[in-house]
């Protein structure tokens, strides 16, 4: 099967029980910000203008817990900021698996494998030893580490850790191969490490998801070959989205000065040129989200938004309309679907019911659309079944060529941080060391999370870097 199955029926049950109830608005993805706070200040990254990014300023594991009661999602996707940063980020795991939620830990990766050496010293007996010696085969943990788990403290194994379980993916943040993911985080060695923590995860049977955005100068050519790259490490699955980028003044350029929209955005026709490919990858790969979303980012369909079905809570409360945008946040779920307005935004047979939803068609929008049947066409239903109980894709086949395509970057020996911004953009050289401390980002890039919202900077670094490669 693609996807395993007791994740598929759950979430096809929690679908099917509510159509039964006719119930007009509900959840399916809970979009969960416990704070604002990362260790990394990629490009055009967001939540920063927003939101505080001190540790002070986080939801309690109380609320945190309330929130996923309250809209009952199926799944969590725990983001940020950097959730492996937040404090009790196991017992929010934990506290969700209770609660019988699917879980997607979305994270730059640079503390996962910390994360799961603790698991290891956690639970360490003699049977845990051919695991630790492929680990160490493979250069994943070190002697040290490999000896500190071993001989790990009485009061490590009652600790509270992150196991593998069938219901919670590691969701690594990846938007390119090396050179161009590096340049993105603006730090050396995070794809590398990406790579890493996903080989220890795949070791140790946790599941595996990685999550992309594709932006206006992404190089499409690049993705598939991430993607095969990605499969041949036996990744379980793939979220892709475009990413949208509303900017008043931008659009009231367009507006008022006649100004051509591409030159800014990446508009509906760009998304669709994109994502043409998109029904073929997901033959090929383990994408995430329905074959419905695909045609439409495919351009062969319109659907409406479903904004409330993928909310997000952080520390303000509940954020209306979407993961994107804010007109405001409500102090409950159900009092966020009673009063926002939810017909004033999308896009409908083509028209924006609002400007800034004009060109945007991304996941958190228009994701569980495909499912939730809104805009059905005859067939869909059978479409969706065949997709999600399917065959699941063979792994991608690992070669030294397609590891060399991967690594172009600092290990090809032209990924250099320093160098390769100030080649690409001598102003800003200088920037960029390789740490592991804790950035607030006082220094904002106005932006995007994790690739969605503002993606203007992203553009610009990309359309740079594809300067720079030839
Ligand atoms: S169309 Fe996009 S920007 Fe508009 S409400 Fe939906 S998700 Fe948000
Ligand atoms: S985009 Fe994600 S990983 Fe990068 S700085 Fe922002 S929150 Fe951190």
């Amino acid at each position: 099967m693609r996807f395993p199955l007791a994740l598929t029926a759950k979430i096809a049950g929690h679908i099917i029980k509510h159509k039964l109830r006719r119930t007009p608005k509900f959840a399916m993805v809970l979009q969960l910000e416990p704070l604002h706070t990362c260790n990394l200040t990629c490009t055009g990254c967001g939540r920063i203008r927003e939101y505080s990014t001190s540790l002070k300023d986080m939801v309690s594991l109380e609320n945190c817990l309330a929130a996923a009661e309250e809209c009952a999602a199926p799944m969590v996707s725990i983001c940020g900021g950097e959730p492996l940063i937040y404090p009790k980020i196991e017992e929010l795991v934990n506290g969700l698996l209770d609660q019988g939620r699917i879980i997607y830990i979305c994270t730059n990766a640079m503390f996962m494998r910390k994360k799961m050496r603790d698991y290891l010293a956690a639970v360490y007996s003699p049977e845990f030893e051919p695991k630790l010696k492929k680990l160490l085969a493979e250069d994943l943990v070190t002697d040290k580490e490999a000896a500190a788990i071993r001989q790990a403290d009485p009061a490590a194994r009652d600790k509270s850790v992150i196991r593998p379980s069938q219901w919670m993916y590691w969701n690594v943040h990846v938007d390119g191969l090396e050179f161009t993911h590096d340049l993105i985080v603006e730090r050396e060695g995070v794809f590398k490490e990406c790579v890493l923590a996903i080989k220890m995860a795949k070791i140790l049977d946790y599941q595996v998801a990685t999550n992309t955005t594709v932006y206006k100068e992404t190089d499409v050519a690049e993705i598939e070959d991430m993607f095969k790259f990605l499969s041949s490490l036996e990744v379980d699955g793939h979220t892709i989205s475009p990413g949208y980028d509303y900017d008043a003044a931008k659009k009231d350029m367009v507006k008022r000065l006649g100004r051509d929209p591409k030159e800014f955005f990446l508009t509906r026709t760009m998304t669709r040129q994109k994502f043409a490919k998109i029904q073929e990858w997901g033959n090929a790969f383990t994408i995430f989200g329905t074959p419905v979303y695909q045609e439409f980012l495919a351009g062969k369909r319109e659907l409406t938004c479903t904004a409330w079905a993928i909310p997000t809570f952080n520390i303000k409360g509940w954020k209306a309309p979407c993961y994107l945008m804010t007109d405001g946040h409500y102090g409950g779920y159900h009092e966020m679907l009673e009063k926002v307005q939810w017909d004033k935004y999308g896009v409908v047979d083509g028209v924006a019911r609002d400007p800034r939803c004009e060109h945007c068609m991304v996941h958190c929008g228009y994701d569980p659309s495909g499912a939730l049947g809104t805009n059905y066409q005859r067939g869909d239903n059978w479409k969706n079944f065949k997709y999600n109980f399917g065959a699941k894709p063979k792994p991608y086949p690992a070669s030294p060529e397609l590891e060399k395509r991967a690594y172009c970057g600092v290990t090809a020996g032209k990924g250099h941080l320093s160098e390769a911004r100030a080649a690409i953009n001598p102003a800003a050289g200088a920037r960029g060391a390789f740490s592991n401390e804790v950035h607030n980002h006082d220094d904002a890039h106005v932006g995007s999370h994790c690739g969605t919202g503002d993606t203007s900077e992203r553009d610009d670094l990309l359309a740079k870097i594809k300067d720079a490669k030839k």
